[in-house]
């Protein structure tokens, strides 16, 4: 069998018995260095002394330690051989405990790998007390905060098909029942008619293109080039964009950027995007008479773009929400003018890709709202 395929019990035990083998070889070796000369000087300490006595003493003992010699060797190899035995033993019982405090957790954590291969995302490995602060125990730790990441995208690819389905629904709905009416003689092939079916599918495809763009910025593949931007060039090019259609519904429009504003560090045509997509929403949220404030101003080391608006206002908790996915106050609402719900998604991801923070205010529902988002200072 390969090494490789040999279990981690079997290989501690061998790398145990190895250690033991080597020790006892180098204990037999060294005992046997030293053995004779420490005999030697003890049988020369016995026989001390000169004159006939000792010579006649000195032959008795070298006899005697002679075979002292031997009697002595044989014990100490006995003794060895016991004490291997002893020690393998042990080995043997402690390659099988270690063992198995390492195996047992791998092989759980090798399980569960297969089982989230499987699909199912919710499986976790328990860390035992016994493996809590060992790198075992961090390996357990951060093979369940994989796991996390990998079940919640499981569940945000679901919701996102779930809510795709269910906003795709009404535009197609309404265009069925249109070629129904069409079809069966109920509905007037007028051109009016033709224009509404036209303003419905030009709602679906912004509803894809909006899809798209908002899966490649959750995915963070918009390209994105920052480089030192003027505040101001983001205000002007914004406002110059949409002041015409504040003008056409009666709103009063203004800009103010503060004076000594620093450059900030973006991509200039991901921010007027992002404030193209605040002043639209203004737009479309207020009624007239009202007004609509955009304004550049310095905020601790960053600079923030606020547009305040005098129109549906929120709540606090709508302020907080939305920015999620499809979030809408009023669905028919919004749907009737345009909206499909992920305009303030695609803002956050930017903003946050540019180092930013994008937030909504409102005194409540009814009395405005102010939408900031911060760049940082170049
Ligand atoms: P939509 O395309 O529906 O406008 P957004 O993501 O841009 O989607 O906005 C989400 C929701 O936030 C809107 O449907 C609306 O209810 C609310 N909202 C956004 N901007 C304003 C605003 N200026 N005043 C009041 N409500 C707003």
């Amino acid at each position: 069998m390969h090494w490789s395929r040999v279990s981690l019990s079997t290989k501690l035990l061998v790398s145990y018995l190895f250690v033991i083998v080597v020790g006892a070889v180098t204990l037999i070796v060294a005992a046997d260095a030293v053995a004779p000369s420490f005999l030697a000087a003890h049988e020369a300490q016995m026989a001390g002394g000169a004159g006939m006595r000792a010579m006649m003493a000195r032959a008795g003992i070298l006899a005697v330690a002679a075979e002292l010699e031997d009697a002595f060797r044989a014990a100490m190899y006995q003794a060895l051989y016991v004490a291997t035995a002893a020690a393998a033993l042990v080995a043997l019982a402690a390659s099988l405990f270690v063992s198995r405090q390492i195996a047992r957790p791998l092989r759980r954590m090798a399980a569960a790998t297969g089982r989230i291969a499987a699909g199912h995302y919710a499986e976790r490995v328990a860390i035992s007390k016994t493996n809590l602060g060992d790198e075992l125990g961090q390996l357990a730790a951060s093979f369940n905060s994989m796991a996390d990441a990998l079940e919640q995208t499981e569940r945000r690819r679901l919701e996102l098909i779930g809510d795709v389905a269910h906003e795709l629904r009404t535009p197609i709905a309404t265009l069925e029942g249109y070629l129904e009416g069409l079809l069966d003689g109920v509905v007037e092939p007028t051109t009016e008619t033709w224009a509404q079916l036209h303003d419905e599918a030009g709602r679906l495809r912004r509803l894809v293109d909006d899809l798209q763009e908002l899966s490649r910025a959750e995915a963070h593949q918009i390209p994105l080039s920052p480089r030192p931007v003027s505040p101001a060039l983001i205000v002007d090019t914004a406002y110059d964009r949409l002041a015409p259609a504040f003008a056409e519904k009666g709103l009063d429009f203004h800009r103010t950027v503060d004076r000594d504003l620093p450059l900030v560090r973006t991509d200039s045509d991901r921010a007027v995007q992002v404030l193209t997509n605040l002043l639209t929403n203004a737009l479309r949220y207020t009624s007239a008479p009202g007004q609509v404030e955009l304004r550049a101003e310095r905020l601790g080391d960053a600079v923030a773009i606020r547009v305040r608006d005098t129109g549906l206002g929120l709540t606090t908790e709508q302020c907080a929400q939305i920015f999620e996915r499809f979030y809408r106050v009023d669905k028919s609402r919004s749907r009737a003018l345009g909206g499909t719900g992920i305009g303030l998604t695609i803002a956050r991801s930017l903003v946050d890709a540019m180092g930013g923070r994008i937030w909504a205010e409102s005194p409540g529902p009814g009395q405005g709202s102010t939408f900031s988002f911060t760049l940082p200072r170049a």
